[in-house]
């Protein structure tokens, strides 16, 4: 009955927002939620009682509501919108994924499924449940049910965030296996293998949502390559198809085994180049390399999110800048940069304005070759920015 549905009624700078296109809305634009339970489902209103939707409501985080439909439902809709989304998400990616068998099937917001993760690698799902309300047992099982229909075949295991449950307060949980027996199997993506393992002490992975970004930036010139922040080798095992030699460096050496591992995988099919695995600090190091007079063809950079929060970002775009000004000092000429920011809150422009300044202070010439994003089963949703977070730009130095 729609009746028995809670109403959180939100002010009207949470109305604009619902009304702009944005699912989110925070707390603080709550204006009365008081005894509503836990990821319940919930009925929007303004102030005025105008409907807004229908949205999963969380106790805990500073986004109280994320809006499933602009339309009114009844709980007993809720099941079938949440299949029917999910079923419309693996129909998205068969049509636009290509030569890969890892891809995230359902990306939160940007699915209409706020608080969702699916991520295929070959044979097994990992799902993760970023909310109170997909972390409901209801909501868990009609997923998983959803799952089952269109991948038979896969195992499913549940990958668990500690941080996100600390934010979201909910009780600790193990990642474990939901379904079917592996937890464990090698995928392809752009004919490269790589290893993965959901459940073990060293979990391995991947960022799936750089696929399409290591084919592009195995797309130029020859010669020596460096990629700064490889983790298990994402960048370097492409380019080490076409460059003669590649240094691949991180800072953790677990990270690097896998990668080591991953190279072994290859080496036999490809013929691949020879890649130097280099455990150290990125900065340190190019500042040594720089200082020994080192120069590359191509130098990758993708570090870790540096800005967290609005807040950190001028201390981010310092880091940013610092390593970029190292990096494009040591390219040759024609040589190419890769270099990528995973930060939200870091824009396209800033980041662009921040590589104008670094090109400038390292006396270089400079050209955007291509200025991407997240691959495309990691789709932005328009009026929903925070959806967009991955940028990397393809530079291409010239003196
Ligand atoms: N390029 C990788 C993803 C990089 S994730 C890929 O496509 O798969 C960021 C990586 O940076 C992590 O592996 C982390 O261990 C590493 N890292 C963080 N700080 C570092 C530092 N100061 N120097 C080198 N590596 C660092």
């Amino acid at each position: 009955m729609a009746d028995s549905v809670a109403v959180i009624t939100v002010n009207h700078r949470g109305a604009a927002r619902l009304r702009g296109g944005h699912l989110w809305v925070y707390r603080s634009d709550l204006v009365a939620s008081a005894n509503v339970p836990r990821g319940t489902f919930v009925h929007v209103r303004d102030e005025r009682g105008r409907r807004l939707g229908s949205a999963l409501y969380s106790s805990a985080s500073q986004i109280a509501i994320r809006l499933l439909t602009s339309d009114q439902i009844a709980e007993e809709q809720l099941t079938p919108l949440l299949r029917e989304r999910i079923t419309a998400a693996v129909d998205f990616r068969q049509h636009l994924v290509r030569g890969t068998d890892a891809y995230r099937v359902v990306f939160s917001e940007a699915d209409l499924l706020p608080g969702l993760i699916l991520d295929k690698y070959n044979d097994v799902l990992s799902l993760q449940a970023l909310t109170q309300a997909f972390d409901r047992d209801d909501l868990r099982q009609t997923v998983l049910a959803a799952i089952a229909e269109r991948f038979p075949e896969a195992s499913v295991l549940e990958r668990v965030d500690p941080h996100i449950r600390v934010l979201e307060q909910l009780p600790p949980r193990e990642s474990q296996l939901v379904r079917g027996e592996r937890s464990s199997t090698i995928f392809t993506m752009n004919g490269v293998r790589f290893h993965f393992d959901g459940l073990a002490g060293q979990k391995t992975g991947a960022f799936l949502d750089q696929r399409e970004n290591y084919a592009a930036a195995a797309r130029y010139a020859s010669g020596d390559a460096l990629d700064c922040f490889t983790y298990q080798g994402g960048f370097a095992l492409h380019l080490a198809r076409v460059y003669k030699s590649v240094t691949a460096v991180d800072s953790s050496r677990p990270a690097l085994e896998v990668a080591e591992r991953n190279e072994q995988l290859n080496r036999a099919a490809h013929g691949c180049g020879e890649i130097e695995w280099i455990e150290a600090n990125a900065f340190d190091l190019l500042k040594d390399y720089a200082t020994a007079g080192r120069q590359y063809d191509a130098i990758v950079l993708d570090p870790p999110a540096f800005a967290k929060t609005r807040r950190t970002v001028s201390t981010a775009l310092r880091g940013y800048k610092e390593l970029n000004l190292r990096a494009l000092k040591m390219l040759r000429p024609g040589g190419v940069l890769v270099t990528c920011s995973c930060s939200f809150h870091v824009s396209e422009s800033e980041f662009l304005e921040m590589l104008a300044a670094a090109a400038a202070d390292a006396g270089r010439r400079a050209r955007i070759l291509e200025k991407r994003g997240q691959a495309q089963d990691h789709p932005v949703l328009l009026n929903v920015p925070e959806t967009a977070y991955l940028k990397c730009v393809i530079l291409d130095v010239t003196n």
